[in-house]
């Protein structure tokens, strides 16, 4: 049922010209891949890159391999979450959302968020975290707690670029291993 209501959302939004400049640039709308019966945890991250936008597929470049390490550290596979972003189309040079960019998106992340009901809401990063908590603290600040929204509880995550960024810090590692299990908890 759920994955029949994905799909005609997906039909619905794969020739959005809603946001002009994003629509002329990109190559493909990234609408999300994974599990829609029985969504335990939705991922949202902030939006497509130029991997994404080739593969039409999220989390598809180095940030997914970071991604499916830690998914498979709590016992999920890629395929049993679902992972979308916060816009469907990739930004020119990865620049970060415009507001009205992120407002043209929203109606399809909330019905998405609202077929798949999952039980826990992963916000990759800053941008998508600040975004989806209406907050403007930074993800240094607010990671490692469970927020509720939406229905659901929302566990935000560093980005998992940072890992990449900072050479694999242990630190870093021990803080994301942190918050997976905080997912795991839930769901179990
Ligand atoms: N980073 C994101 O935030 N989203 C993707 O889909 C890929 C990288």
């Amino acid at each position: 049922m759920s994955k029949l209501q994905l799909k005609t959302l997906e039909n619905q939004w794969s020739s959005c010209t809603k946001c002009k400049e994003l629509s002329d640039y990109r190559t493909n709308v990234v609408f999300g891949v994974g599990n829609p019966n029985k969504c335990k945890v939705l991922i949202i991250g902030e939006a497509p890159g130029k991997n994404e936008d080739i593969k039409k597929e999220p989390f598809v470049g180095r940030s997914g391999k970071v991604l499916n390490e830690f998914l498979e550290s709590i016992n999920l596979k890629r395929e049993e979450v679902y992972i979308t972003n916060t816009i469907l189309c990739r930004p020119p040079q990865n620049r970060d959302p415009k507001k009205d960019e992120l407002k043209n998106c929203r109606p399809r992340l909330e019905e998405q968020i609202r077929i798949l009901k999952p039980k826990v809401i992963i916000t990759l990063g800053n941008f998508a975290t600040k975004y989806m908590l209406e907050t403007k603290e930074g993800i240094t600040k607010i990671r490692g707690k469970v927020y509720e929204k939406l229905n659901t509880k929302i566990v935000p995550m560093q980005h998992p670029a940072v890992l990449l960024y900072n050479g694999n810090s242990p630190k870093k590692r021990a803080e994301f291993q942190e918050d997976f299990n905080k997912v795991k908890e839930i769901i179990k």
